[in-house]
């Protein structure tokens, strides 16, 4: 699965064509990556998170896929209704509820929640009468990037007894759901989750309560992070057998964020500035840690960065444009020599950027541009294909 990377003449032509910041959206590529996820895991439908990257043009395509979306407020859900999704294809997601959220969920229809309190019962029996509802258990992973166990899941001996008492309340029992933790590097965390469910979808029935819906969430890796290579294929595959034979009757979900819009967008941004402090050249770029590098802090993540030009790599600092010493990006990072105005690229910076980018210091955010509108480039880019295919056929 390779990411979506410009190449260096790529980049500069779209720099002539929008001043940098600028992000570039391969639509082409998230529905690539849904195809994958579809292929490989053929027992879950999905619901895409869409806290990872709500751009109109992601969310459009995923929807004309056939793609269900996971929402955590009333924005996100202003967001599909504005994409021409009915709240037929959502579930509010978010395991508190606030009064917002239940009012749009309301007007577009969203009948579908999660929760993993006893606090929430009485607010969706309210709100939302007769709703369909999912508990929230709490798994644990020691290999995800980003825990979601901790704030989140209802331990696992409460979620039968939290489920009747939302029957007694009027609320449709469907089923469990759980949330492993983002970038999950751990086939056995969704493997040991779905046992200790499996146990639980057993216990139900034995005392009369049917349960018929499973979410196993998000959590799927960008598979080449950090130089790592995880076979998602064999991971997504493993995951699929365990559903099969545990789950074979239950309406089977998940809720990938990341891994569908992560590898599907560059950053273009340069260099504004530069300094040298002792043995080190530093860059200032116009893209910093209150920008699209939100994630660096947010989603404790590092972005791919390529710097283009000839000459010796000397270890070097990347920071961004803000006023604030904590906009540093990059350290010891071998870069040439880069003169002010020189592009630099950042590759996998699709998920969680844009979503918690903020205008500090009166910095506008970046512009998307959408990579597949640029015909004249992409019919390039296909012609190039076709000729290194032809040449190794
Ligand atoms: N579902 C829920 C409830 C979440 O909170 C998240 C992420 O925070 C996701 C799905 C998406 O997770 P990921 O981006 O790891 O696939």
């Amino acid at each position: 699965m390779r990411s979506f990377i410009l190449n260096e003449n790529e980049m500069n032509e779209l720099a002539k064509r929008q001043p940098t910041p600028f992000l570039v959206l391969s639509v082409d590529k998230v529905a690539e990556n849904y195809a994958f996820l579809r292929k490989h895991l053929p027992r879950a439908g999905i619901y895409y998170a869409i806290k990872a990257n709500p751009h109109p043009r992601a969310l459009e395509r995923l929807a004309a896929l056939g793609s269900h979306f996971d929402v955590a407020s009333a924005g996100e859900m202003e967001m599909l209704h504005a994409a021409g999704v009915d709240g037929s294809r959502m579930i509010y997601a978010n395991p508190v509820h606030d009064a917002r959220g239940f009012a749009a969920a309301s007007r577009f229809g969203v009948k579908r929640f999660t929760f993993d309190d006893e606090s929430e019962i009485p607010k969706l029996a309210a709100a939302a009468p007769g709703a369909d509802v999912l508990v929230r258990v709490q798994v644990h992973n020691s290999k995800a990037l980003v825990d979601l166990n901790t704030k989140f899941g209802a331990p696992l001996g409460s979620a039968l007894p939290l489920l009747r008492k939302a029957e007694q309340a009027g609320l449709h029992a469907k089923g469990i759901c759980f949330h492993v933790g983002s970038q999950s590097l751990s086939t056995a965390a969704y493997e040991e989750a779905l046992l200790l469910v499996h146990h639980l979808f057993l216990e139900a029935e034995a005392s009369g309560m049917h349960l018929t819906d499973l979410d196993i969430g998000g959590g799927f890796p960008i598979p080449s992070a950090e130089g790592l290579h995880v076979d998602l294929a064999a991971m997504l595959e493993a995951i699929n057998r365990q559903l099969e034979r545990l789950f074979p009757q239950t309406a089977v979900w998940t809720e990938p964020g990341r891994f569908l819009c992560g590898t599907a967008m560059n950053l273009v941004t340069s260099v504004i500035g530069t300094k040298q402090r002792g043995t080190f050249p530093w860059y200032i770029l116009d893209e910093g840690i209150y920008g699209v590098f939100s994630g660096i802090l947010f989603d404790h993540w590092t972005y791919p960065l390529h710097c283009f030009g000839n000459g010796a790599k000397t270890p070097s600092v990347f920071a961004g444009p803000s006023c604030d010493g904590i906009d540093v990006l990059y350290r010891d990072f071998p870069a040439p020599k880069l003169p002010i105005g020189a592009n630099v690229l950042v590759s996998d910076i699709g998920a969680y950027t844009t979503v918690s980018a903020t205008r500090f210091n009166g910095f506008e955010p970046a512009a998307v541009l959408v990579w597949e509108d640029q015909a004249d480039l992409v019919a390039k880019r296909r012609k190039l294909r076709e000729a290194d295919e032809a040449s190794s056929a």
